[in-house]
């Protein structure tokens, strides 16, 4: 086949796909899924006849532009760039018109009302609900009059979002600095073996001086904050990377033009839907009912968390000045004299851990751990992949059956984008032929090996890597046999963080740590007094952290309900959002970043992502998953953490299930009863332990 992006027959062929192969394959696929869409309007109303074939055009066409999506993400470069710009309205287009079609609308609901409703199975019978409500958030019931304002709409968000977030790569991989010996002073060796790297690799210095060169990817700029005793160094790299993509850049890059257009089409389009706002839309397909309910559990977590805030920042303060000589903390003194502050009271040090996390161990202890909960077996393999970095694994059942597929990519490099997620390549589903097998992408932005080692890991990548596993695990684990509510697809966005938050508090325990951890040079595991150490030191800044996720999702949940531009403020675009965003800060934060800080313009998830008046569903998600979690902790005593029992009641109930029910129903079926907050506060030292 010469095409590869047309191959459905296995894994994506990602060593042969180029840019070139974007436009044929989609305009092909395209036509495919338009002729499908033709024959459902006029097939009988059967989930055989009607549903089947338009999910099996459908998907083709996900599948290849899921591929196309990935590389745009890991891989890009200029001409995979314009390929995908220039495919990406003809998507976007499809699926506003599938989403609009009327015929297709009318024949779910005469599926719904048919006789044959009654005998679907519940994933099936979910699946035609969650159809019915998409077709009605998609604009189906629009009069056709307002239909092609309503896709011109679609078109020009999904344009921009990409954009959003090319800007964001863009302004990022565009600063560097580099430095003499004189400014490298408390920079981990680690750090500056690769800042040396990547320095050598530019054109050699004439005058035979080292030097260094540091970047806005968070293996290179996290340690300067943390460590550098450079404090113009720290800013440097703080007011680069807290400007990125705003009006003191490049002008193509500035995201304050976009942000100010996607607020007001969101808007256009809630209005177009009959509701006052986007976050009302964005809330229809979630767990939480209303905006105002969002904003109290935000309020009263907020409430709990704020004297333990004003506790570490008066700590960090007090200390900064007594032993740092810091009298006026600034920004870029933030993480210094934090991991200052917390190896001075717990005797340890970040960079000491990392060493015990070689990913030669990490990888293989993570596997280890959720084979014994689920009774599951991970092997590598080998499969084409889009960078020589990228491994590929497989998952089998106890009976050696193939349950699924993933794609680890773990170092940051210049054409990836920023953070850690994961995707689905492709979903579960019942073929003819027998099962869909599902294939997940799981991506990181860590350091990768330097000098010869193996890569090491903080422990806070590692609990990133954990929880990227628990989506992975999500889509994998699954045994729904339909792909619409297959893994996660169909699960409530507010509740699709419980498997992925879940994961990370493994990396907590003894239990799981003694087999995973070797220190990279002695081989020694690690020490028990160190581990009691980090424990003690888990709640460090919890306060903070969570004051800082939810003022990050109250600005969210207010910029697409309650904010009015034009009521905020006439000053020039942009600034009414900022305003917006200090007000926020004034009533839940008790840091403040400098006037200059531009974070909405790198704030992708809501801007890039899905999580647009969603951002919330992380702490929201949070009190399901450390509730979830706390039934381990239940019989941790009696039967260890890794209790197989309690894992194949998590993996039937939660993880199984997909989003085939609702996420409240799935999490009681686990539990055994409603959500409490109680273990969240627990676990965040909020509450006695
Ligand atoms: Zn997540």
């Amino acid at each position: 086949m010469p095409n590869p992006l047309l191959d459905f027959s296995g894994l994506p062929r990602f060593s042969e796909i180029s840019a070139e192969h974007v436009a044929p394959a989609m305009e092909q696929l395209l036509g495919e899924a338009r002729g499908a869409m033709r024959r459902a309007e006029d097939a009988p109303a059967t989930w055989e006849r009607f549903v089947r074939p338009l999910e099996d055009a459908t998907e083709r066409l996900s599948r290849a532009w899921g591929q196309v999506e990935h590389l745009h993400a890991v891989l890009d470069s200029p001409a995979l760039r314009e390929a995908y710009n220039a495919s990406l309205p003809k998507l976007t287009q499809f699926w506003t018109e599938l989403g609009q079609n009327q015929r297709l609308f009318d024949k779910y609901r005469e599926l719904k009302a048919a006789p044959e409703f009654a005998a679907l199975a519940p994933a099936r019978k979910k699946l035609v609900e969650n159809a019915l409500r998409d077709f009605r958030l998609g604009g189906a019931e629009l009069p056709a009059a307002l239909k092609p304002r309503y896709a011109a709409i679609q078109e020009e968000l999904a344009s921009l979002s990409a954009k959003f977030s090319e800007n964001v790569l863009d302004a990022t991989n565009a600063f560097s600095i580099v430095v003499d010996k004189d400014r490298i002073s408390g920079i981990p060796e680690d750090a500056l073996a690769a800042a040396r790297e990547a320095a050598m690799k530019d054109e050699a210095p004439t005058d035979g001086r080292p030097r260094w060169k540091f970047n806005l990817q968070m293996p290179s700029y996290f340690p300067v904050m943390q460590y550098a005793e450079d404090r113009a160094l720290r800013e440097s790299l703080y007011r680069a990377s807290s400007t990125r993509a705003s009006e003191f850049g490049k002008p193509e890059w500035d995201n304050t033009p976009l942000i100010a257009r996607v607020l007001e089409l969101r808007k256009e389009d809630a209005q177009l839907l009959g509701y006052p706002n986007f976050a009302e839309v964005s809330l229809v397909p979630k767990m939480a009912q209303t905006p105002r309910q969002v904003i109290e559990f935000l309020g009263d977590l907020a409430a709990r968390a704020r004297p333990f805030a004003e506790r570490d920042l008066a700590e960090l303060k007090s200390f900064a000045a007594a032993e740092l000589g810091i009298g006026n903390l600034e920004a870029w003194d933030i993480a210094y004299a934090s991991e200052k502050l917390r190896a001075k009271r717990y005797a340890f040090s970040d960079q000491e851990v990392k060493q015990y996390f070689p990913e030669t161990q990490v990888l293989p202890g993570m596997f280890e751990l959720v084979q014994k909960l689920y009774q599951i077996r991970i092997t590598g393999q080998s499969a084409p992949t889009w960078h020589k970095d990228v491994r590929f694994f497989d998952i089998r059942g106890a009976g050696d059956e193939l349950i699924g597929g993933f794609y680890v990519d773990l170092y940051a490099r210049e054409t990836k984008r920023g953070g850690a997620w994961m995707d689905g390549a492709i979903s579960r589903r019942r073929l003819e032929a027998g099962i869909q097998v599902p294939v997940a992408y799981l991506n990181c932005n860590f350091s990768g090996p330097v000098g010869g080692k193996p890569a090491l890991f903080t422990h806070d990548e590692v609990i990133t890597l954990f929880h990227e596993f628990g989506h992975g695990l999500h889509h994998l684990l699954t045994r729904v046999e339909d792909l619409g509510v297959a893994g996660i697809n169909g699960v409530e966005w507010d509740a699709v963080e419980l498997p992925s938050q879940f994961m990370e508090n493994f990396c907590w325990e003894w239990e799981v740590l003694e087999n995973m951890t070797r220190h990279v040079d002695s081989g020694q595991p690690l020490p028990r007094a160190l581990y009691e150490r980090m424990l003690a030191a888990k709640n460090f800044q919890s306060g903070l952290a969570t004051l800082r996720q939810i003022e990050f999702s109250l600005f969210d949940m207010r910029l697409h309900s309650d904010f009015d531009p034009e009521a905020r403020c006439s000053a020039p675009a942009g600034s009414a959002v900022l305003d917006l965003l200090d007000e926020v800060r004034r009533e839940v934060a008790v840091m403040f970043p400098p006037a200059w800080n531009r974070f909405p313009n790198s704030f992708s998830h809501i801007f890039a992502g899905g999580y647009a008046a969603g951002y919330y569903g992380y702490k929201w998600a949070e009190v399901l998953s450390a509730d979830a979690y706390s039934a381990f902790e239940d019989v941790r005593e009696s039967k260890g953490i890794l209790d197989a029992g309690t894992g194949r009641r998590f993996r039937d109930e939660i993880l199984a299930v997909g989003g085939s029910r609702p996420a409240a129903d799935s999490f009681r079926a686990f539990r055994g009863r409603e959500p409490r907050v109680d273990a969240l506060l627990r676990h965040s030292g909020m509450i006695p332990a």
